[in-house]
């Protein structure tokens, strides 16, 4: 730690005596990049600043949902506006009412809509539902995809076609993941195979938590036609890609409606959000309409659905989805003309730059990349006022509030941190 982290140091020592590894989500803490962690204090538009008062052109966007920017001023009026008529009622409300219309208005396949808060609460309920109207228990789920903490899921280990789940966290039983089937991404014949007899297949339609990996042309189709041959339901966790890779998520840009459809992060505007919804007659399967119980005390809460609701709203033009376009391809471009040698992987606004050896189209090849290269890379980069993730195996987010000139300062820094961290 510099000068430059001095308050930073101080809290993290404080940190580390009362919260575990001095953080509430372990990626935070930066050992994947061997530093300790900045503690944030404020943030606008896109930048963050830290407890120092250094600024950040920030590409973590708070791992997704800050897609129009930080604070910004829609969303900032509509939670001013909520906070005095109250933070939860445990009641229904109008704007839970607009805000599943607001959904369903950008993915008309989401007839029924239940919100929850998290997005791997909204991935527990898709995989209960499936299972519940499925009558099977199997969930095919693919290596290095992540949908949260949760039991079933965390299982990777294993390679091959098919290998049986084998969980990779302790605490998480034998039992929990022995209905889980792991198939490499992007290999259709693995998951063809594995489908048979399962209740559903649950995938990133564009892999974010490997890094970014787009879908292989005709893989998502491909998933879409096992799942009709075989009973089997098509869940798409779209909780990052969903509102920014376009309106409609991966199904409007891929072409391919999922039965079952997860979202977070952008829908909450920043605040705890998630939800899943799917086609009327399963979702009937969820109590109160049907036995498959699921609930939350938070769940549609005020201040989620008013910050929700403002960006939804924002995200309703055009122009929006170009200029994430342009943002994404300028940041690639940056990386070029800064002449960081990288493999890169973006879809519109979300990118991956890998210190690999070869194309990344799976977790394998992920995994192949120079973490310890990724490491120096973006501790330089922090020192030199960008903000990247902090670990090579995330997306980089591009906001609607990157301006030309953020970006410029952008390839400066890249430029920089290549000089100083490529040794
Ligand atoms: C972040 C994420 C989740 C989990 O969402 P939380 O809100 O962190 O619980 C699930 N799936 C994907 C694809 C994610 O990126």
């Amino acid at each position: 730690m510099s000068m430059r982290d001095a308050r930073s140091a101080e809290l993290f020592e404080r940190a580390r005596h009362v919260l575990v590894g001095g953080v509430n989500s372990p990626v935070r803490a930066m050992r994947a990049i061997g530093r300790d962690p900045i503690f944030i204090d404020r943030a606008a538009g896109a930048y963050v600043w830290d407890v120092d008062g250094n600024a950040y052109v920030d590409y973590l966007a708070s791992w997704g949902p800050a897609i129009l920017g930080h604070t910004p001023p829609a969303v900032v009026e509509a939670l001013t506006a909520a906070l005095p008529r109250g933070t939860s009622y445990g009641a229904p409300t109008e704007r839970e009412v607009r805000f599943a219309e607001a959904v369903r208005d950008a993915v008309p396949s989401l007839e029924r809509l239940r919100m929850t808060s998290s997005g791997s609460e909204a991935v527990m309920g898709a995989l209960r539902l499936a299972r519940a109207a499925t009558g099977r228990e199997p969930i095919v789920k693919t290596i290095g995809g992540y949908h949260g903490a949760i039991d079933g899921l965390l299982a990777e280990a294993g390679s091959g076609a098919t290998t049986l789940g084998v969980p990779t966290s302790p605490g998480v039983p034998a039992g929990a993941t022995a209905a889980t089937r792991l198939v490499p991404y992007n290999d259709l014949a693995a998951a063809e195979v594995a489908l048979a007899g399962a209740a559903a297949i649950i995938i990133e339609p564009v892999a974010g938590n490997m890094g970014v990996v787009p879908p292989a042309a005709g893989y998502l189709a491909g998933l879409r036609a096992a799942c009709d041959r075989t009973g089997a339901l098509l869940i798409l966790d779209e909780v990052i890609t969903g509102f920014r890779i376009a309106r409609g998520g991966a199904q409007e840009l891929y072409g391919v409606t999922g039965d079952l459809v997860c979202y977070g992060k952008i829908i909450g505007g920043g605040l705890p959000v998630g939800a899943f919804g799917g086609r009327a007659a399963i979702m009937a399967e969820l109590a109160p309409e049907g036995p498959c119980y699921q609930a939350g005390t938070l769940s549609g809460n005020p201040l989620a659905t008013a910050a929700g609701l403002a960006v939804l709203a924002a995200l309703c033009t055009p122009q929006v989805y170009e200029d994430l376009e342009s943002g994404g391809a300028a940041l690639e471009a940056a990386f070029d003309d800064a002449g960081v040698s990288v493999r890169i992987n973006r879809v519109g606004s979300m990118l991956t730059p890998f210190f690999a050896p070869a194309p990344v189209t799976d977790y394998a090849s992920a995994t192949a990349s120079d973490t310890a290269r990724y490491g120096s890379f973006a501790r330089a980069l922090l020192a030199g006022g960008v903000y990247p993730p902090p670990s090579q195996f995330e997306a980089w987010f591009v906001s609607s509030a990157h301006s030309d000139e953020d970006l410029a300062r952008t390839t400066a820094a890249l430029a920089q941190a290549e000089q100083t961290s490529a040794a």
